[in-house]
């Protein structure tokens, strides 16, 4: 197999941990995991925890699919999932050969995410979804940062932050509200 992104460089095996072998690329350092491995890995050293069942999304439309890479089992292109609404980073999965490919540094920001041992989720439409309202909830923050100073702007995240789990939010809402 080759890499998917540097074309001509062939695919060695690789340790993403002690016990988890994907295909890399010494070039780019990206790496092709095969879900099927990476289930009997993470089942394995979960020990504790249980490991989530996850129903992966067969069919995603992708917001862009410029970028798209071909799998390098069956060179069918390959969906991309946004890991968080914090970063831009995307997993690529071929849903046919469940395999997915990680960009070099992406199981390391999976690690500092603690998703390591349940990367399937980000390939959910709950997960997408979550990452969807991120952004948008980002962009939005951006532009009122635009309007409003930093300290203002803090302490109104802090009163979002306190209100949005508080039980008698509407009751509060209505009494700021009033003049
Ligand atoms: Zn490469
Ligand atoms: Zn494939």
């Amino acid at each position: 197999m080759k890499c998917p992104k540097c074309k001509h460089i062939d695919l060695n095996p690789v340790r993403l941990e002690e016990a988890l072998v994907a295909s890399g690329c010494s070039q780019c350092h990206g790496a092709f995991v095969s879900l099927l491995h990476y289930r009997d890995w993470a089942e394995r050293t979960a020990a504790l925890h249980e490991v989530p069942e996850v129903k992966l999304l067969k069919e995603f439309d992708n917001e862009d699919s410029s970028g798209a890479l071909c799998c390098p089992k069956c060179q069918r292109l390959m969906s991309k999932f946004r890991i968080s609404g914090c970063s831009a980073n995307r997993l690529d999965l071929c849903s046919s050969c469940d395999e997915a490919w990680l960009d070099g540094g992406e199981w390391e920001l999976l690690k500092a995410l603690e998703l390591t041992r349940e990367m399937p989720v980000v390939f959910t439409q709950h997960w997408q979804n979550k990452v969807r309202k991120e952004v948008s909830e980002a962009a939005r923050r951006e532009r009122y940062s635009k309007i409003l100073n930093n300290s203002d702007l803090a302490r109104a995240d802090e009163f979002r932050e306190w209100l949005k789990v508080h039980p008698q939010r509407n009751e509060i809402m209505f009494y700021v509200g009033h003049d």
